[in-house]
């Protein structure tokens, strides 16, 4: 094509624009932009609020003139899309001059998502702001500057987390409310519970399952009240409760949509012929669970961004657009949490059957200093043990575990497969068997049969029908242990496995300890003793996190 526009700037866009730019020295690359600004980091814009990226402007990577030069690219600002034609193949754009009507041989959607609103009465008060672009990182810091010392942030997602946690390490008091039970929904719960016990580490006010029924604007400051009947005072207020694509333009033109989501084959080509579509206004497939939404990731959408370009310049080489996964991160003060794949509430639902194997090794050798615990859940389809998902939290190491879990998980390698992964070891880095091996050796201990687990979730049934076998210590006993549990330490276990077969009274016995380690142990010669046997997944690490 001789002329390539593109609808948004930022990370899709641009991707696809420079990348088009790179293929072909001679296209008309053009590039609309409703707000002021191209090519800036989103994903900084939280830790601008909080203060950590002091200069707004290290937050934008390029300007319209920096693009021009490096890239020939023609960077319109302040360009709105309003209207297009698929058929005359012309977008209609607003500008500060009045309308104009552009047309391209290829159309690249990239306009992102938008801040949902919910429906809450006094959303509208000057102290509520969302947080999608420079400038309003910038207005959230000038309130915090200009001395807010409270601050309300509405949803517990990524970036609610991410912003609730920079202003509080920058001193305010920062309530946190989110409906769901837990902050950061896609975490299994027990995963999450070191997120929500970090936040409060911190100093953050946070309230799960609640949300705000009302705000009322005040003279210095606005009151929202809670649907639990509680009431949050505040300076600034962030409204974080999610993200729906921005495309009701491009709806209204006749492309087709799911849900706002524009549908996309595997080169990103919506129905319209010669236009595109990428980013956060994408539809996908999740690979695992088969549920269609768009991923609202930086890292799937710049990747995709590229990939587009090739298709519209090269198409008889152009790659497919691989499906995303979910890989995402943050880190919440000390703690970095991680995870990819699917999650346990997803894979339930699916229907698909699944096992799940929790773990708490250390990140590295536990004799060097700054050894730290890595809490980490992979689960696997059951029967060939294919991977579908991993989470980790700790304070150190959780970004290389999960990105090895991602990659394995891309490559469809089974949870066995993880033990004979190569990774480099020293005592600095990591253990002779790295927590991912030693997760792929508890994977198939299960898939083969020679650990058998039970889970937290099963504690219901199991207090009412097996008997407990505590195999910790007695002073790990004594300093709290579950009402039911008979205490016999793994190291006396198999003098008294007598005097276990006589309490079971003919029941399962269900074994637990602190993290998994001496229960699968005493699994073992319980099983091979002929008892009814299973040992607690993550043990009461797990069973704590998850309660
Ligand atoms: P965007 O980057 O949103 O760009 C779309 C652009 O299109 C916008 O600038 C918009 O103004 C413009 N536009 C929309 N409609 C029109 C129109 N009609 N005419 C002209 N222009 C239009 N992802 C991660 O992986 N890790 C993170 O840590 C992370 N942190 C984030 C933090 C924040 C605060 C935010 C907001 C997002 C974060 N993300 C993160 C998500 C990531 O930034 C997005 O997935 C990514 O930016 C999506 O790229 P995109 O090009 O599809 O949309």
């Amino acid at each position: 094509p001789t002329s390539v526009l593109i609808v948004g700037g930022v990370a899709a866009g641009m991707s696809a624009a420079a990348r088009a730019r790179r293929l072909d020295e001679h296209a008309r690359i053009t590039v609309v932009e409703r707000g002021d600004h191209v090519s800036f980091a989103n994903c900084g814009l939280p830790y601008h609020v909080g203060g950590d990226i002091d200069d707004a402007d290290d937050l934008i990577v390029h300007t319209p003139e920096t693009l021009r030069a490096a890239l020939g690219i023609d960077v319109r600002t302040r360009h709105e899309a309003v209207a297009l034609d698929t058929v005359a193949r012309t977008l209609t754009v607003r500008t500060d001059a009045g309308t104009r009507l552009l047309h391209s041989d290829a159309l690249i959607l990239a306009p992102g998502a938008r801040a949902v609103r919910p429906p809450i009465p006094g959303l509208d008060s000057p102290r509520v702001r969302t947080l999608r672009t420079v400038e309003d990182a910038a207005a959230l810091r000038a309130a915090a500057d200009d001395g807010a010392r409270t601050a309300l942030v509405i949803g517990a997602g990524f970036i609610g987390v991410e912003t609730a946690e920079s202003l509080a390490r920058r001193g305010m008091d920062v309530s946190l409310v989110d409906t769901a039970p837990h902050p950061l929904p896609p975490l299994d719960g027990d995963i999450a519970h070191h997120v929500a016990a970090e936040l409060v580490r911190l100093g953050v006010d946070l309230r799960t399952g609640t949300a705000v029924a009302r705000i009322t604007p005040g003279a210095d400051r606005d009151t929202a009240t809670l649907t639990d009947g509680t009431t949050v005072e505040a300076d600034m207020i962030v409204l974080a409760t999610g993200t729906v694509p921005d495309t009701a333009v491009f709806e209204d033109a006749g492309i087709a949509c799911e849900r706002g989501a524009i549908v996309v084959d595997e080169h990103g080509r919506t129905s319209a012929p010669g236009a595109w579509a990428v980013g956060d206004a994408a539809q996908a497939t999740d690979p695992v669970t088969g549920a269609r939404r768009p991923v609202a990731l930086a890292g799937p959408t710049n990747r995709a961004g590229r990939l587009v370009a090739d298709d519209i310049m090269r198409p008889d080489t152009a790659r497919p657009l691989p499906v995303p996964i979910g890989t995402a991160i943050a880190q919440v003060g000390d703690l970095t949490v991680a995870l990819t794949g699917a999650n346990h509430r997803d894979l339930a639902a699916s229907g698909t059957g699944f096992h799940t194997v929790h773990l708490h090794p250390k990140q590295h050798a536990g004799y060097f200093p700054g050894a730290a615990t890595i809490h980490l859940a992979v689960h696997f389809r059951a029967g060939d043990g294919r991977l579908l998902g991993a989470q980790a939290v700790g304070a150190d190491g959780v970004d290389k575990r999960i990105d090895v879990l991602a990659t394995a998980l891309r490559a469809g390698l089974a949870v066995g497969d993880l033990i004979d992964l190569d990774l480099a070891y020293a005592p600095p880095y990591s253990q002779a068997k790295d927590p991912v091996n030693i997760a792929g050796l508890v994977g198939s201990n299960v898939l083969d049969g020679t650990l058998r687990l039970w889970h937290a979730h099963d504690l219901d049934a199991v207090l009412a029908e097996a008997l407990v076998l505590d195999v910790r210590t007695r002073a790990e006993y004594d300093a709290g242990h579950l009402d039911a549990a008979m205490l016999v330490p793994h190291t006396e276990l198999r003098e008294r496995v007598g005097e276990i077969r006589t309490a079971t009274a003919g029941r399962p016995v269900r074994v637990l300890c602190e993290s998994g380690v001496r229960s699968n142990l005493a699994h073992r010669i319980l099983a091979q003793a002929g008892f009814d046997s299973a040992a607690l997944s993550g043990g009461m690490m797990t069973l704590r996190a998850a309660l």
